[in-house]
C-alpha cells in the first residue's frame, strides 16, 4: 500500500489584484446595505475595520487604486467653481395641480389626447422636495475591461438645458453607486452607458444639526431642507458634502435623452436592480380614483419619512403614450405634481423679543400662545426685520397665521382679519438701544436691519466666538454655549440665553471678571484660567486646549469664514483664499485706494461689488486689521493653496471649430480666455491650436495644412487644467 496522502483543503492564496478587488465589492455591497436598503448587516466598526483594510491596501499599492473604489468617495476639489454642461434632454420642471377638481381637469386632458378604446395607468410617486440631479454613467477610464458602468457625470439641474458639473460633490453621495458591475447591469437590463435623475434631499436630521451649528456660530439658519441640499450640493468643498449627508432617490433613466423602458414602472424595478435608491412609496394604479386615494394615503406620511416631501407626482405609466402625449413648452404632458397644502395654523402674539446676532443685528421674534402645527408645538416665529413687521401690520396680541414646513423655523404669514387688533393689541416697538449693551442702534440707510454697532458688545462677542469655533468654520470642540458664557464672565447657568441677560439698566449680568474679550484672547487661554471655572475639570481644559492649538491649522479659508465678513460664506471665502493665497496680499489688495481695491477683488470669480464693498470695509476698521495681526502672532495659518488662474495659456490663440461633445462654444471661449489664452475666429499660421468637435468643417483642414496641433474637448480641458507641456 503507497502511503496516504492527505489533501487538506487550503484557501487560495488571493493576488493582490484579486484582493483588491474582494475587499472593494464587499466595501460596496455592505455600502448598498446601509445606504440604500437601510439594511446594514455591519456595525459601523466592523465597515469601517473593512475599510481601513482597503485604505491600507490602497497605501501600498497606489497604481491599483480606482476611481470607483469605496475609498475615493471624497476626491479633489473642484479647481475653478463647476463647468456648465448642457442636459441630454432637457430636465422640465411639472405642472401642479392644487386640489382634487385640477387633478381631474388634468387627467381630463390626459383622456382627451390618446384614443378612448386606450387604457390608461398611472404611477404614484412620492414628491420628494429636494434638488434635481441628472447622474451619468458610462464605461468610464477602465470600463472597457470590467464591462461595468461608472459614474463619469453628474449636472444640477441649472437653468432646465444646461446644468453645472458637480461630479466631484455628487460622489460623496453614499446612495449612488460609483460604479454599476456588468452583473446588474445585465440583470436590471440596462446597456454600459445610461443616465439617471433622480432627487437630492437633506435629511431633516442632518439639517436640523447643520441649522444647529450655524445658528450657533451666528449664521443664518438655512431656510429649508432643500435650499440647504441646494447650497450644499455647489460648495467647493466634498468633504464638507460628505459630512452633511446627502441622499439620493432615483426616478428616471435615460440613454441619450430617450425614455428607454416600455413604462415607468419598469424603469424604477431598473433602477432598483441596478443598485439606486428607489423611493418604497410608490404605486402603480388603473383609475384617477386609485391616485387620489394614494394622495389620502401620502399625507399623513409627511411626519415619518425623515425628509421633506411636498405632494405627489402622477405620470402616465407607458412610455408609449408620453411621446404621444408629448410637452406643452415648459412642462410634461404626461405628468402632474400634486400640491399638498401649507401646513398652518393660528394664534396668538403674545409678545415680540430682540436678539442681536453676531453683526450686531437686531431681529424680532415672535413668542406666540403654544400651538399644534401639523404635529409640533410651536412657540416662536420669525419677524425677519422692522419692514416684516410693517408689511404685516401685526400687533402684539393680535391673531396671526403661522406656517411652517418641515423643521424649519416657523413665520408669521398674516394677520387673521376677523380677528385683527382685539382690544388691548399694542403696536410693536423697535428698541431705540441694543437690549444687551444698551448702546443706540443705528440703521444703514438703504438697509432694512437695526444693528448695534457696538464692536465690544457682549452679544456680539459672544456670536463671533461661538462662529469662530464652530464645525465647518475653525472646528473647535469643547467651546459652545456653556463654554463661551463663562469665558466672558457669565454664570454657567445662564448659557444660551443671551437675550435674558440683561440687568435693568441693560447691561449684561456679569458674574466674574471675562477672560477673553476677542476671537484673538483664544489663542492666550492658561490651562490654569480654565481650571478656574465652573465645572471644567482637567480634562476639559487640556483637550479644550488642545483643540484650539489644532485649529491654528484650519488654513486661510477657513479663518476668513471665521472673522465673519458679511457676505462672505463658505464658498466665497475659498474663493478668496485660492486666488490671494495668503491674508497679506488680500489684505493689501483690498487696503488700495477704493478704486483698485473693488478692482483687484472683483477679479475673484463670483466677487461682486457687494462683497468687494463688504471686504474693503472689514479691513478698513483698526480692530480687524489689530485682530488679523494678533491671529497670525498666536501662529495661525494665514495661507492657502494659490491657484494660478490667469496666465497658464498666455500667448497662445485658438479657432475653435465643430460641435464639443460638453462644453458650448461659449464656455469653452469664456475658459480658455479666464486662463488667458485668446480665441480667434479663423485659422493661421499664428494659430496655437485648433479645438475641433463633432462636424468641424474646412478649419480642420486648413489646421493639417498648416500644421497646427488640433485639440478634442479632453484635450483643451487637460491643456486648461494643466498648462502647455513646455519641452
Ligand atoms: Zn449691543
Amino acid at each position: 500500500m503507497p502511503d496516504l496522502f492527505i489533501i487538506l483543503p487550503m484557501a487560495p492564496k488571493l493576488t493582490v489584484e484579486q484582493e483588491f478587488q474582494k475587499l472593494r465589492d464587499e466595501l460596496r455591497h455592505h455600502e448598498h446595505l446601509y445606504y440604500v436598503e437601510d439594511a446594514p448587516v455591519l456595525s459601523d466598526a466592523q465597515y469601517d475595520a473593512l475599510m481601513n483594510k482597503l485604505k491600507k491596501l490602497e497605501a501600498e499599492h497606489p497604481d491599483l487604486v480606482t476611481a470607483d473604489s469605496p475609498s475615493q468617495r471624497v476626491g479633489g476639489k473642484p479647481k475653478d467653481g463647476f463647468v456648465k454642461m448642457p442636459h441630454s434632454r432637457p430636465m422640465l420642471s411639472l405642472d401642479n395641480a392644487y386640489n382634487e377638481d385640477e387633478l381631474r381637469a388634468w387627467e381630463q386632458r390626459v383622456r382627451d389626447a390618446l384614443p378612448s378604446i386606450e387604457k390608461v395607468r398611472y404611477v404614484c410617486e412620492l414628491k420628494l422636495d429636494g434638488l434635481s440631479l441628472a447622474l451619468h454613467y458610462g464605461p468610464g477610464a477602465h470600463g472597457a475591461k470590467d464591462g461595468g458602468a461608472h459614474l463619469e457625470r453628474g449636472l444640477t439641474r441649472g437653468d432646465g438645458s444646461i446644468g453645472e458639473d458637480v461630479t466631484s460633490n455628487v460622489r460623496t453621495i453614499r446612495s449612488v453607486p460609483l460604479s454599476v458591475s456588468a452583473a446588474k447591469l445585465k440583470a436590471a437590463g440596462l446597456p454600459q452607458s445610461f443616465e439617471v435623475r433622480g432627487e437630492v434631499v437633506l435629511p431633516q436630521v442632518a439639517f436640523a444639526k447643520m441649522n444647529e451649528e450655524r445658528e450657533a456660530a451666528g449664521m443664518t439658519p438655512a431656510a429649508n431642507p432643500r435650499s440647504a441640499a441646494a447650497g450644499t450640493i455647489r460648495t467647493l468643498e466634498p468633504n464638507i458634502v460628505a459630512q452633511r449627508r446627502l441622499d439620493l432617490y432615483a426616478y428616471f433613466l435615460l440613454q441619450d435623452g430617450e425614455t428607454m423602458l416600455p413604462t415607468q414602472s419598469e424603469t424604477l424595478e431598473a433602477l432598483r436592480k441596478a443598485g439606486f435608491r428607489v423611493n418604497q412609496h410608490v404605486r402603480p394604479v388603473k383609475s384617477i380614483e386609485e391616485v387620489i386615494a394614494f394622495i389620502a394615503d401620502a399625507e399623513p406620511l409627511r411626519d415619518t419619512l425623515g425628509y421633506e416631501i411636498d405632494g405627489v407626482v402622477v405620470k402616465v405609466d407607458a412610455t408609449s403614450q408620453q411621446k404621444r402625449l408629448g410637452f406643452t413648452g415648459k412642462a410634461p404632458r404626461w405628468a402632474i405634481a400634486y400640491k399638498f397644502a401649507a401646513r398652518a395654523g393660528i394664534t396668538k402674539l403674545e409678545d415680540v423679543l430682540f436678539q442681536v446676532g453676531r453683526t450686531g443685528k437686531l431681529t424680532p421674534v415672535a413668542a406666540l400662545a403654544p400651538v399644534s402645527i401639523g404635529g409640533t408645538t410651536v412657540t416662536r416665529a420669525t419677524l425677519h426685520n422692522a419692514d416684516e413687521i410693517e408689511r404685516l401690520g401685526v400687533r402684539i396680541g393680535d391673531f396671526v397665521s403661522v406656517e411652517r414646513g418641515g423643521d424649519v423655523i416657523p413665520k408669521i404669514v398674516e394677520v387673521v382679519e376677523d380677528k385683527t387688533h382685539p382690544r388691548g393689541s399694542k403696536k410693536i416697538v423697535f428698541p431705540k438701544n441694543c437690549p444687551v449693551c444698551a448702546s443706540e442702534l443705528q440703521r444703514i440707510e438703504g438697509e432694512v436691519d437695526w444693528r448695534c454697532v457696538n464692536n465690544s458688545c457682549p452679544a456680539r462677542v459672544r456670536e463671533e466666538l461661538l462662529h469662530w469655533a464652530a464645525r465647518g468654520v475653525m472646528n473647535i470642540e469643547g467651546l459652545g454655549d456653556a463654554m463661551v458664557a463663562q469665558l466672558l464672565g457669565q454664570s454657567v447657568e445662564l448659557a444660551g440665553e443671551a437675550e435674558e441677560l440683561v440687568t435693568e439698566e441693560g447691561a449684561p449680568v456679569v458674574t466674574r471678571k471675562p477672560l477673553i474679550h476677542t476671537i484673538g484672547d483664544l489663542y492666550r487661554l492658561q490651562r490654569a484660567q480654565l481650571l478656574g471655572l465652573e465645572r471644567v475639570g482637567e480634562k476639559t481644559a487640556d483637550a479644550l486646549l488642545a483643540q484650539i492649538e489644532r485649529s491654528k491649522e484650519a488654513g486661510l479659508a477657513r479663518v476668513l469664514l471665521g472673522l465673519g465678513i458679511r457676505f462672505v460664506g463658505e464658498r466665497t471665502a475659498q474663493l478668496l483664499a485660492a486666488h490671494f493665497g495668503s491674508m497679506e496680499e488680500l489684505e493689501k489688495a483690498a487696503s488700495q485706494s477704493p478704486d483698485k481695491a473693488t478692482e483687484a477683488l472683483e477679479a475673484v470669480t463670483e466677487v461682486g461689488p457687494k462683497v468687494a464693498q463688504a471686504i474693503v470695509e472689514f479691513f478698513a476698521v483698526g480692530k480687524n486689521k489689530a485682530l488679523v495681526r494678533d491671529l497670525a502672532s498666536s501662529g495661525l495659518k494665514m495661507t492657502a493653496e494659490k491657484r494660478v488662474t490667469t496666465s497658464t495659456l498666455e500667448g497662445l490663440t485658438f479657432v475653435l471649430t465643430g460641435t464639443l461633445p460638453n462644453l458650448t462654444r461659449e464656455s469653452a471661449k469664456e475658459r480658455i480666455e479666464s486662463a488667458g489664452g485668446r480665441v480667434s475666429g479663423s485659422v493661421s499660421k499664428k494659430t496655437s491650436y485648433v479645438v475641433a468637435g463633432e462636424e468641424a468643417g474646412s478649419k480642420l483642414d486648413k489646421a493639417a495644412s498648416l500644421g497646427v496641433t488640433v485639440l478634442d474637448e479632453a484635450g483643451l480641458i487637460a491643456l486648461l487644467e494643466q498648462g502647455p507641456v513646455t519641452t
